[in-house]
């Protein structure tokens, strides 16, 4: 009888454990709001560099000393949001030097650890979507919480 009562407990602990993948877990309102926190304001290029850090984290395990972000876009804002977003998600910060920004058309990233790359590029229709977008901030909010959901395929091309 001990044992049954012992296996209850067992079970009820394993059905109340999250059990999600490491972006779902943090791919949630709080963490969004967190990285709001940190950049200052919410945008879709903050969002997209979220989206970017949280997929690599995904792929090639967060190690915030052992990965290197090197990122290719405009290096003013709005497009260099997108490095906060990349330093808030894999703990890839410009004080540890493991993050570069370089000045080029479109948006790419290249994440780097131990032997594995991995690389991300903004889709076309996604910068398209960006310059139709009327210049009201609401527009712009409106995009980065889409953004936010949207399928990580349709929104990189990843290599
Ligand atoms: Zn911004």
């Amino acid at each position: 009888m001990g044992t049954k009562v012992l296996l209850l407990a067992f079970m009820v602990l394993f059905l109340l454990a999250p059990v999600q993948s490491a972006e779902k877990v943090e791919q949630t309102e709080e963490y969004l709001s967190k990285a709001i926190e940190f950049h200052g304001h919410l945008g879709p290029y903050l969002v997209l560099g979220l989206r970017a850090g949280l997929y690599a984290n995904q792929i090639l395990g967060k190690e915030p000393m052992e990965t290197e972000a090197f990122i290719k876009s405009k290096t003013t804002p709005p497009e260099s949001c997108f490095a906060d977003g990349v330093q808030f998600s894999t703990g890839c910060t410009f004080g540890k030097g493991n993050i570069s920004l370089e000045e080029s058309q479109g948006l790419q990233v290249t994440f780097r650890k131990d032997n594995k790359k991995l690389i991300l590029r903004l889709r076309k229709e996604i910068i398209e979507e960006m310059n139709s977008l009327p210049p009201q901030e609401e527009a712009w909010e409106k995009l980065a919480k889409d953004l936010y959901k949207r399928e990580i395929k349709k929104i990189f091309e990843i290599l």
